[in-house]
């Protein structure tokens, strides 16, 4: 009894440990010739740097991610500082303010802005994270919004705000502990991904990269075999499971009549090479220019801008211009001159999480009894995130242990 397991992302992964933990024979196949799909670190030749493809924050009460970094040994590579505390620049003005779970942490916010956050619970289906704040409120334009752009990765005028709930309820909801940021200390894969890879070879589990499957050939209500891109094929036993823990437009192209979400949402990443070593592991949320978040790590400062799609149609070197401003008030590097930069469009880094597309998420098992899908983009009942994206696979491999 075999589980085939197709990408080596987030899903693919933690369906693998979760289910080689459990001694179930695993085979992992992956497109690329290295793990992590959209979270995952590399050596970029123009900064002489290795740089993640994007930054990505988690917080303590991300209770699956956390499962993940703790099953394959990953939790000691996570910066989390003892405190939960968000510092913010609004870069209209200048001001500074630190964004602490409680009532009194934004001048000018008043217990009721803080309070609008339970109207989340009751968000209709088709609301919008904008039908259910008053967008006018400081606490809005300083907090929420930003929270929510980031989550959900999608404009606060289209985003599902009942999609946020869970994620309000998992951290904000269980108190200051579980609103811990954390921030791979070294990268995205040296705390994600290798450990994991590290496991599993332990466990005897094979992870073949450069194998891409191009067809799944499907018998009446069974995935009968696989066909790679390299013309190997793998017929399917009766008992065995296919995972499928692609892209929602990978898994558009290898399963009939699957309709999953079709829009996506960008996210644009600039690195930056600094004069100086920065403060490792400092953030900033920004607010009142393009940028959102920053990041520093040795001396390359990082800056985040979800649902970018405006963002995105600009050259690489005009983005640059404008960010590297915006880098320079936040660190106060007066007018220094840009120096080596990358800028990194990812043009469909999610879903785009509206009501809409987020009733396309498709469940877990298929009407093909040995099919089941994983995916930040599957129905996992969380956003399209780290945490999504480990919990999809923890739900496919718990259906393979309990059939
Ligand atoms: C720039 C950026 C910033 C982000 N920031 C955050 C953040 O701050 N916090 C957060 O929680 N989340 C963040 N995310 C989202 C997070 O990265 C994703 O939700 C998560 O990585 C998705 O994992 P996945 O396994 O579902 O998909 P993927 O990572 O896309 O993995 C799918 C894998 O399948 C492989 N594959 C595709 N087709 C085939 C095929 N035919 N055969 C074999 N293999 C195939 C791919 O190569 C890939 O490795 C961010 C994403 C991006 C892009």
């Amino acid at each position: 009894m075999m589980v085939h397991i197709i990408g080596a992302g987030l899903a693919g992964l933690s369906a693998a440990v979760r289910l080689s933990d459990r001694g179930q024979s695993v085979v992992v196949h992956e497109a690329a010739a290295h793990g992590g799909g959209r979270c995952r670190s590399f050596y970029d030749e123009t900064l002489e740097r290795r740089i993640d493809n994007g930054n990505h924050m988690l917080l303590s009460g991300n209770m699956y991610a956390m499962a993940y970094l703790r099953a394959i040994g990953g939790l000691d590579t996570l910066y989390q500082p003892e405190q939960a505390a968000f510092p913010f620049l609004d870069l209209e003005n200048g001001a500074r303010w630190q964004i602490r779970p409680g009532f009194n942490a934004l001048p000018g916010a008043s217990l009721l802005d803080y309070l609008s956050i339970l109207k989340l619970a009751w968000a209709s289906e088709n609301a919008t994270i904008a039908d259910v704040f008053d967008t006018t409120r400081p606490l809005f334009r300083n907090f929420w919004q930003p929270l929510c752009v980031s989550v959900l990765n999608t404009p606060v005028e289209v985003a599902a705000a009942r999609l946020m709930w869970p994620v309000v309820k998992q951290t904000f909801g269980r108190g200051a502990a579980a609103c811990r940021p954390g921030i791979a200390k070294l990268g995205l894969s040296e705390s994600f991904i290798d450990p994991a890879l590290a496991v599993l070879e332990k466990r005897g589990v094979r992870v073949h990269f450069n194998q891409r499957l191009r067809a799944i050939n499907f018998a009446e209500k069974q995935a009968g075999a696989l066909s790679f891109a390299d013309d190997a094929e793998v017929a399917l036993g009766a008992d065995d499971t296919l995972i499928l823990a692609v892209p929602a437009e990978a898994a558009a192209t290898l399963v009939p009549d699957l309709n999953p979400p079709d829009k996506f949402r960008s996210i644009v990443n600039g690195h930056f090479l600094l004069p100086e070593h920065g403060e490792d592991n400092n953030f900033l949320g920004m607010v009142g220019g393009v940028s959102q978040w920053l990041f520093v790590r040795g001396d390359v400062a990082s800056v985040t801008i979800s649902a970018a799609d405006d963002l995105v149609a600009k050259s690489a070197g005009d983005i640059a211009k404008i960010l590297w401003a915006e880098v320079c008030t936040a660190l106060q590097l007066g007018d220094a001159p840009v120096g080596r930069h990358r800028i990194i469009k990812e043009k469909r880094a999610t879903i785009e999480q509206s009501p809409e597309q987020v009733r396309l998420r498709p469940a877990t098992r298929t009407r093909w009894s040995n099919l089941l899908l994983a995916g930040d983009w599957t129905q996992s009942g969380l956003p399209a995130t780290i945490e999504g994206a480990v919990r999809s696979g923890h739900l496919a491999a718990d259906c393979v242990v309990r059939s």
